[in-house]
């Protein structure tokens, strides 16, 4: 079991934080690993195979066309970029540098987020300069359109937990001033679970990640119009081909996209209420069972904890259990809150938490 994870000396990880691409993703299904071996022993004319999966994912998320990527963040990087350059080659060429080309991609400053790397960064990367409005808890149409001038390529519109979620711009009032001024609307819905929702907001380029909500292998697409998937698959000649997909990878997605939904229902909520209810036991903890932040059907277990009674405070609790190999969602820590997400978490796994909760908590309070 496990022999080349124990090779490396990195074995498995407990993953009860969510869809964390800094635990690797998605734990795949049989159906998609099976169509990644598939991919693996054939040659292909990854131009025609790019195009089909491009077919696939405007099927999966009810637009006219679609670019696979890496991940969601080439997607914004391929999405700027396209939008910049299009499909003229020698400005696609020429990125990041985007001469003359208008470049400027305004974002709400609660919308420049850090996901594992900042936002801004993959703007950049793509040829465009953001252009951060309003102020990180309070951005207003009025806040974009005062920034819209000449030099103005897109809207980018940050649909994410990490997002300051009061205060914005809506992503309907962004669609309008992006209509009114002729200038395209980008959104980042990278975890987003509703892949068809985003899109039918009237966005003219949507970007999600294929390797969280949807289950799939490290990738990523964009959808939208079938002139704006042309620009964006224009830039594997330029700046996208550091960030191409294998042929493995294409497959792993199309195979997730066609399972996706049918799987995973919600419903995780009387699993956490059972969960909340073990660990309200244990010493130095209170717990109860909270919706997802940012409106997506996902309900967690939050641990609070009272550094006095645990003997430590949530930040050492969270690196003391992944120290033990069981990683706990601890974007939050500092305010002595942990959660726990069940997406990821086998009932085995489950029981090692406990387990493992139980003997850090049990051993060591006073
Ligand atoms: C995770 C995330 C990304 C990056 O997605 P990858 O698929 O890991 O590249 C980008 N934007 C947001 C809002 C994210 O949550």
């Amino acid at each position: 079991m496990h022999t080349l994870h124990h090779d490396l000396g990195v074995p498995p990880a407990i993953n009860a934080s969510g869809k964390m691409t800094a635990l690797g993703g998605s734990v795949l299904g049989d159906g998609v690993i099976a169509a990644m071996s598939e991919a693996a022993r054939h040659h292909v004319v990854m131009d025609d195979l790019l195009r089909a999966v491009g077919r696939e994912i405007a099927r999966a998320t009810g637009t006219e066309d679609g670019c696979p990527t890496t991940g969601a963040a080439s997607g914004v990087a391929i999405a700027v970029a396209a939008v910049i350059a299009g499909t003229d080659l020698t400005r696609i060429e020429a990125l990041p540098d985007p001469g003359d080309a208008p470049c400027e991609v305004i974002l709400p400053r609660g919308h420049s987020v850090h996901f594992g790397a900042p936002i801004r960064q993959m703007i950049a990367l793509g040829g465009g300069r953001p252009v951060e409005v309003g102020s990180a808890n309070k951005t207003t149409a009025a806040h974009l359109e005062g920034a819209i001038g000449p030099r103005t390529a897109a809207l980018l519109y940050v649909q994410s937990h990490h997002a300051v979620q009061k205060g914005m711009v809506s992503l309907a009032e962004t669609v309008e001033v992006g209509r009114r001024h002729g200038i395209p609307v980008l959104v980042d819905a990278a975890a987003e679970e509703d892949l068809r929702h985003w899109p039918a907001t009237g966005a003219d380029l949507v970007i999600y990640s294929g390797g969280k909500a949807v289950g799939g292998p490290t990738s990523g697409m964009i959808c939208g119009s079938a002139a704006r998937m042309t620009a964006c698959r224009a830039q594997y000649g330029g700046i996208a081909r550091p960030m191409k997909v294998g042929k493995e990878t294409l497959f792993g997605l199309v195979q997730a996209l066609r399972e996706y939904g049918a799987a995973e229902p919600g419903g995780h909520g009387p699993r956490m209420e059972k969960l909340a209810a073990r660990l309200a036991a244990l010493p130095g903890i209170t717990t109860r069972v909270v919706a997802d932040e940012a409106g997506r059907d996902i309900h967690r277990t939050e641990i609070t904890v009272d550094p006095a009674a645990a003997g430590r405070d949530a930040t050492g609790l969270a690196a003391e259990l992944a120290a033990h190999g069981v990683h706990v969602r601890d974007h939050q820590s500092v305010t002595g809150r942990l959660f726990i997400d069940p997406r990821p978490l086998r009932p085995d796994e489950e029981e090692r938490l406990v387990n493992q909760l139980t003997a850090l908590l049990q051993g060591e309070a006073r």
